[in-house]
């Protein structure tokens, strides 16, 4: 009787086993034997088995270590079991030696006593049945995971590149799933014959499959890719994403596949058939950068190699000699040169390695000024101060030691801090800046004017100078605005007994209109760039030097430009409420003054005069214009002969500004682009109008000024044009007739009725399939020629896409004229084409009363459908138009 059983239980494994995946077992308690199928000896590769049994004692022998132990079936595992199944993993040994895991699922049965008779179980090898793509036999996305990321513990490096099938949809939609298979298995079979055994291939879910090129080079992910691409070129057509991966860069294999994907929709977006990196130029940066923290951690720790000082000169506005020096900190990099310290410092402030390069600079840049001030017993020495300094660590307690050491007094130093929005905190900073100045030591605010803070902080801050930034420096002499800006500031600052330095000063004109603003002290490339110590003891230390005298000469001429001051030039600019400054200097339009401008206007929109103007309408204030008239007389004076005719009116309304509504604003701009004439041609240019009010008076100003625009509004008019067109045939493309469609229905109110024809090639699919496509393109663009010769200057046609044409008669709706053209154009066609090609036609009438440019296509689509049914070369009004 059990062995009846035995022998059917048996029978039935083999059937299962030889239908399914999944290979079951049976455990003969009383014998100790585990039954097989036949196949289970040569899928996990162990060696054969006798009578389709093994003993425990075999199954333990060609089991990876103690997990045999699991083998001996303790029936107590079975107790308490939900189901009373239970779950085992185990790892065998094949007979290569190779460990594998298997998967087994067990159940105890009962004899009729109720005794423990048997186990059956059903094992599956996990490796080969979860971890592969049953259709393809290549790996699947889980496995592609886990081999990624033993690759990143292993420290490997290499590239992830995932491939898809274009348009894999249709190819199934096109020829059923079969052939849509083939192709997913020619394309595993590619990857298969391309890639070497140290290269796996995966697929990962319906159309797309990756490669991990561990160990690949760019050039190499290209090649495999463009052999893919071959090797398949009569199936379909691939594109590729690729990451690159590498240990250093952190990321988590999910990242890594997100950034392969990301490049794939990229790829798949700029119109397929085509490989991208997931933007490796990021990457080689980041990594490029963990190299070069290295390289700078390696410095600081080597004696600072690398690293040096340079020197540049501050002036004394008044006596035009040296009164300090700001050491700028450099470095120099073996294999990467010099980098510039917009590029190290904020690496060295994120590794806080700033504190120790900081205190580095504080004590050699000290240590220089004593020496020099043998010579130069006033020389003041400034240093940059980074926040991270302050912030994390001692700089005070650091600064009183060098002083002590070198027996310096405080006022030798000057500390620059940039403004920033840190200096917000200012209860913090003010207990250290008040430290500081108990010793001597000056506080100066760098870059002042750029960053977050208003001028108002001025006073709760406890600070000695401000550095006004180059860019409220540079062309001063050409901005009223900024002269007068800095005018206020320095006012103000020197009112709260703050000084002023002026960096960026380059040019004598610059300097020129400086000085008349008093500003304290003077910096820029004009009176010496950053120096070496070696450099600027030439020009200041030793006085047998051609240096020196070069120097001592300019100074001379410097202190001649302050004597020949006078009050012409742009100190008769009467000053601005200091705290209107504030805001002006948020919009931004200084910059916009400054760049490009080739005529400004101030005006009073109060008394509506103007208060100052120049460039092109400099000839305003000369020609006496200014004296009785409002400021829009003025700028439209020569309307009729500068502005083209079309644009006149638009011109002239520009300026008509709403107060009521400008007030509540802060700041308003308004701008327009018409054409102008400049030099005897006509122009693009934009004006704009910024509107702001002044704190105190509330007075109601705008800032107008006009930048030609002629080359870029050019450039962007054929952009426009050539988006509009249909690349073939040269005529509208389907969205911008339907723009122009819309434009001309909306401009011409309720009156005016057009006519829409649609067009379609009659045998248009023959020419295609008979003659090739090259001969299809030439016949559309014969068709499209001669729609254009037909039909008006001012009618529409566009195409909606591969053989159907639209033509839009503009306010025409005789039918007799309508016919005429449509013979006209028939005549036309069939004498350039060989084909003896015909067009359909459908036509509806377009109201603009309840125009939807949506009915009107579907109006003439079935107007055409009716005409195609009738035959050929015929044309059809849409039914209920009678
Ligand atoms: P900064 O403190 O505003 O330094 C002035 C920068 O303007 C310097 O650039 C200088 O070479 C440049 N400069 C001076 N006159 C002119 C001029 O007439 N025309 C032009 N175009 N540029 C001029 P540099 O040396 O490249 O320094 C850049 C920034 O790096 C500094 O700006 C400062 O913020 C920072 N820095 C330099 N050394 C140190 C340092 O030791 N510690 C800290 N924390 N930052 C530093
Ligand atoms: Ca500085
Ligand atoms: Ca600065």
């Amino acid at each position: 009787m059990r062995e009846k059983m035995l022998n059917s239980f048996l029978e039935a494994i083999r059937f299962f086993s030889n239908a399914t995946e999944e290979m079951t077992y049976l455990c003969d308690l009383s014998s100790q034997k585990v039954y097989f199928a036949d196949r289970y000896a040569e899928r996990f590769k162990v060696p054969p088995m006798d009578g389709m049994a093994y003993t425990l004692e075999e199954l333990q022998g060609f089991m990876y270590a103690r997990n045999g132990e699991k083998v001996s079936y303790k029936l107590e595992s079975f107790e308490n079991l939900k189901d009373g199944i239970l779950h085992q993993e185990y790892h065998f040994i094949d007979k290569q030696g190779k460990k594998f895991k298997v998967h087994c699922t067990e159940k105890l049965q009962f004899d009729h006593m109720g005794n423990p008779m048997w186990i059956i179980g059903h094992v599956s090898n996990i490796a080969t049945s979860q971890r592969v793509d049953p259709l393809t036999r290549l790996f699947n996305a889980q496995q592609l995971m886990e081999d990624l990321n033993e690759c990143l513990e292993k420290k490997q490096s290499g590239f992830l590149v995932v491939l898809g099938i274009d348009n894999f949809k249709n190819i199934n939609h096109k020829y059923g799933r079969n052939i849509g298979n083939r192709v997913l298995k020619n394309m595993a079979d590619a990857l298969d014959s391309l890639l070497d055994l140290s290269l796996r291939a995966y697929r990962l879910d319906s159309d797309k499959f990756a490669i991990n090129g561990v160990g690949c080079t760019r050039e190499v992910v290209e090649e495999l890719y463009h052999n893919m691409q071959e090797k398949l070129a009569d199936q379909c057509t691939l594109s590729s994403g690729v990451a690159k991966y590498h240990p250093d860069l952190g990321e988590s294999t999910d990242e890594i596949y997100q950034h392969a994907e990301n490049a794939l929709d990229s790829a798949k977006k700029n119109g397929k058939n085509k490989l991208e990196f997931f933007s490796e130029t990021i990457y080689e940066e980041m990594l490029n950068m963990i190299d070069f923290q290295e390289e700078l951690k390696q410095s600081v720790a080597n004696d600072f190699a690398g690293f040096s000082i340079s020197y540049q000169p501050q002036i004394d506005n008044r006596t035009c000699e040296i009164c300090g020096v700001e050491a700028l900190l450099r470095y120099h990099s073996k294999r990467r040169g010099e980098i510039a310290p917009d590029e190290f410092i904020p690496i060295l402030e994120q590794l806080e390695l700033i504190i120790t390069v900081g205190e580095w600079v504080l004590s050699n840049a000290l240590r220089q000024c004593k020496i020099w001030r043998q010579t130069l017993p006033n020389l003041r020495v400034s240093v940059n101060l980074s926040f991270v300094q302050l912030r994390n660590s001692d700089v005070y307690g650091q600064t009183l030691n060098i002083l002590d050491e070198l027996g310096l007094p405080g006022n030798v130093l000057t500390l620059e801090l940039t403004e920033s929005i840190h200096l917000q905190d200012y209860r913090f900073f003010n207990k250290i800046f008040y430290k500081f100045g108990k010793q001597g030591v000056r506080i100066a605010i760098d870059d002042f004017g750029t960053g977050y803070s208003s001028l108002s902080y001025l006073k709760s801050i406890a600070i000695d100078e401000i550095k006004i930034d180059r860019c409220f420096v540079s062309g001063i002499h050409y901005s009223a605005y900024n002269y007068r800006l800095l005018g206020n500031i320095i006012e103000l600052a020197q009112s709260a007994k703050i000084r002023v330095c002026c960096e960026g000063v380059e040019t004598k004109a610059e300097l020129k209109t400086l000085k008349e603003l008093h500003p304290d002290i003077l910096q820029g490339y004009l009176f010496g760039k950053p120096q070496t110590v070696e450099e600027f003891e030439k020009c200041y230390i030793h006085a047998e030097a051609e240096e020196y005298k070069k120097t001592r000469q300019q100074e001379a001429q410097y202190r001649l430009l302050e004597e020949n001051l006078t009050e012409e030039g742009y100190a008769k600019y009467e000053r601005m409420a200091a705290s209107s400054l504030q805001h002006m200097r948020q919009t931004e339009m200084y910059k916009a003054i400054l760049s490009e401008t080739i005529a400004y206007a101030e005006v009073d929109l109060e008394t509506r005069k103007i208060l100052d103007c120049g460039g092109l309408w400099d000839n305003y204030q000369s020609e006496n214009l200014m004296k009785d008239n409002n400021y829009d007389e003025i700028l439209t004076f020569y309307k009729d002969e500068l502005i083209y005719p079309e644009d006149i009116e638009i011109y002239c309304q520009f300026f008509d500004f709403d107060m009521d509504e400008k007030i509540n604003e802060t700041n308003k701009t308004k701008k327009l682009q018409y054409r102008r004439n400049i030099d005897g041609v006509m122009q693009w240019v934009e004006i704009t109008a910024h509107i702001f009010s002044e704190q105190y008076s509330e007075n109601v100003y705008a800032l107008i000024y006009l930048k030609n625009i002629d080359a870029e509004k050019q450039q962007k008019l054929k952009q426009e044009a050539a988006a509009a067109r249909d690349h073939l045939t040269g005529v509208y493309n389907r969205g911008a007739f339907e723009k122009e469609v819309k434009k001309h229905v909306f401009a011409s109110g309720l009156d005016g009725e057009s006519t829409l024809i649609m067009l379609d090639l009659d045998n248009f699919k023959m020419i295609n399939d008979r003659y090739g496509h090259m001969e299809g393109d030439r016949v559309l663009m014969q068709l499209a020629d001669v729609l254009k010769a037909t039909f008006r200057k001012r009618d529409l046609i566009g195409r909606l896409g591969g053989d159907e044409f639209l033509v839009f008669l503009k306010d025409l709706t005789d039918r007799e004229i309508i016919l005429r053209r449509i013979n006209e154009f028939r005549d036309a066609f069939a004498k350039v084409n060989s084909y003896e090609s015909t067009c359909s036609m459908g036509i509806t009438i377009v109201k603009p009363g309840n125009f939807s440019y949506e009915k009107c296509i579907r109006k003439v689509d079935i107007a055409l459908y009716q005409s195609k049914e009738k035959g050929k070369d015929i044309y059809s009004y849409y039914e209920d138009e009678k």
